[in-house]
C-alpha cells in the first residue's frame, strides 16, 4: 500500500470482531497502512468527541475510510459510560462534514434464497439523507380555520397558498428541501454509479408533487446533462427517471444488479424491504460517497450490544462478520483503484470470495443458520468462521 487507509475503529461486538478480522484475514497477506482513529465511546469522551471531527477531516485528505460500528450515545448510554453528555452520532458527524450520501446493498450468497425469486443480483438503495418529512413542521387542526404556506422574501412581499380551508378537525404539515443538497445527492448518486458500473434509477412523484418532486428530477437530469452523460455512455451504463410506483413494479420484476435512487422518505422505507427480502442485517453494506469523491465504508448494523454482553459473561459468540469484513474489502479494493495497486484489488476480491465459498460450503454464524437452503449445514463460533475463511483464501 502507498497512501494509508483511515482506520475508524468502534464499539461492543464489531470492536472485537474488528481486531480479530485485521489478525486473521488482513495483515498476514497485506502489508497494510492505516491512519488510527479510536471511535470507541470512552476515547470520544476523552477527547470531547473531537476524535471524531478528526477522522472525518483524516479522510478528505485521504480519501478513503473504513468505519467499524459505534456506539450512539442515549440516556442509557451516558450512564453506562459516565458521559459528559449525549454526543451526537458518529455517523451524524462524519456526513456532516463529508456532506454525503449513503448507499446500502446486499452481499448476495447461493444458498439464502431472496424471497423475492427473481432477484439474482444486489439493488443498492442510495438514500438522500436530508430535509422533507424528517425536517417537517406538522400541526393538529382542532378548528375550521384556513391553513396556508406563507414565504417572506428577505427583501419583498410575502407570498401565501392556502394549503386547506378547514370546515372540520384535522392535520397539515410544511417541508422543505435545498437545491445544493439535492445537487450533491445527485453528483453522489452519478460517481457511486460510475465507480461502481452499475445503471441508476432515480423515482419521485412528480405527477402529484409537480413543484417539489419536480425540482429533483430537474436537477437530476441537469447534473446528468452537463457533468455525466459522456461518462456514462463509455462505461456503458445508464441513468432514467421514473415514477416511484413504476419503479417498484420494475424492481419485482428485475433480477437486481442497479442503483435505486430514493428521497429521503422512499430510501427509508425500500432500504428496509430490500434488506429484509435479501435475508439479514448482517449481509447488508453501507458506504457514504461524498460529492467530492470521498468513501467511507462501514456494516449497515450496529455493535451487537446483546452479543457483547454475553461475550463478557465469558459465553461464546456466533456474531456475524461479514459485513465487517466487506468493509475492509470495499476500502481495499477502492485504496487500490485510486492508487493502481492491482494486487490490493484482486486480494479483495479473493477475500470476499473466500467469505461467500465458506458460507456456501455449509460453515457459517448462527444468524444465517436459520435462512440458508442447504444440507450438512454448520453453526460455527466467530473465531472458527473467520479461520475456514482464512483457510479458503
Ligand atoms: P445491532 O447492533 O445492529 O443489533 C441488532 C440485532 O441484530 C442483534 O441483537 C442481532 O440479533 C442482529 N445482528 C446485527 N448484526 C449482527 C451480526 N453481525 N451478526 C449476528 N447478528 C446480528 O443494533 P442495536 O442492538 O439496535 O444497536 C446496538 C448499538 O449499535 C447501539 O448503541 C447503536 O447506537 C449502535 N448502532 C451503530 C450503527 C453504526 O455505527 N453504523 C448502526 C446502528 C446501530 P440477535 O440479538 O437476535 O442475535
Ligand atoms: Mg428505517
Amino acid at each position: 500500500m502507498g497512501t494509508p487507509l483511515v482506520e475508524m475503529d468502534g464499539d461492543e461486538m464489531t470492536r472485537i470482531i474488528w481486531s480479530r478480522i485485521k489478525e486473521i484475514l488482513i495483515t498476514p497477506y497485506v502489508d497494510l497502512k492505516t491512519e488510527y482513529y479510536d471511535l470507541g465511546l470512552k476515547k470520544r469522551e476523552e477527547t470531547d468527541d473531537k476524535i471524531t471531527a478528526q477522522a472525518a477531516e483524516a479522510t478528505k485528505k485521504h480519501g478513503v475510510a473504513v468505519k467499524c460500528a459505534t456506539i450512539t450515545p442515549n440516556a442509557q448510554r451516558v450512564e453506562e459510560y459516565g458521559l459528559k453528555q449525549m454526543w451526537r452520532s458518529p455517523n451524524g458527524t462524519i456526513r456532516a462534514i463529508l456532506d454525503g450520501t449513503v448507499f446500502r446493498s446486499p452481499i448476495v450468497v447461493e444458498s439464502i434464497k431472496p424471497s423475492i425469486r427473481a432477484w439474482k443480483k444486489p439493488i443498492t438503495i442510495a438514500r438522500h439523507a436530508y430535509g422533507d418529512v424528517y425536517k417537517a413542521t406538522e400541526m393538529q387542526i382542532k378548528k375550521p380555520g384556513k391553513v396556508e404556506l406563507v414565504y417572506t422574501p428577505d427583501d419583498g412581499e410575502p407570498i401565501r397558498e392556502l394549503v386547506q380551508d378547514f370546515m372540520e378537525s384535522g392535520v397539515a404539515m410544511g417541508m422543505h428541501n435545498i437545491d445544493a443538497s439535492i445537487s450533491s445527492f445527485a453528483r453522489a448518486c452519478f460517481s457511486y454509479a460510475l465507480s461502481t458500473k452499475q445503471t441508476i434509477w432515480f423515482s419521485t412523484k412528480d405527477t402529484i408533487l409537480k413543484k417539489y418532486d419536480g425540482r429533483f428530477k430537474e436537477i437530476f437530469e441537469d447534473i446528468f446533462n452537463s457533468e455525466y452523460k459522456s461518462k456514462f455512455e463509455s462505461s456503458g451504463i445508464e441513468y432514467f427517471y421514473t415514477l416511484i410506483d413504476d419503479a417498484v413494479a420494475r424492481a419485482m420484476r428485475s433480477d437486481g444488479g442497479f442503483i435505486w435512487a430514493c428521497k429521503n422518505y422512499d430510501g427509508d422505507v425500500m432500504s428496509d424491504m430490500v434488506a429484509t427480502a435479501f435475508g439479514s442485517l448482517a449481509m447488508m453494506t453501507s458506504v457514504l460517497v461524498s460529492p467530492d469523491g470521498y468513501f467511507e465504508y462501514e456494516a449497515a448494523h450496529g455493535t451487537v450490544t446483546r452479543h457483547y454482553y454475553k461475550h463478557l459473561e465469558g459465553e461464546e459468540t456466533s456474531t456475524n462478520p461479514i459485513a465487517t469484513i466487506y468493509a475492509w474489502t470495499g476500502a481495499l479494493r477502492k485504496r487500490g483503484e485510486l492508487d493502481g495497486i492491482g494486487e490490493l484489488v484482486r486480494f479483495a476480491e479473493k477475500l470476499e470470495r473466500a467469505s461467500i465459498k465458506t458460507i456456501e460450503s455449509g460453515i457459517m454464524t448462527k444468524d444465517l443458520f436459520g435462512l440458508a437452503e442447504i444440507s450438512g449445514k454448520r453453526a460455527v463460533n466467530t473465531d472458527e468462521f473467520l479461520r475456514e475463511i482464512a483457510s479458503g483464501l
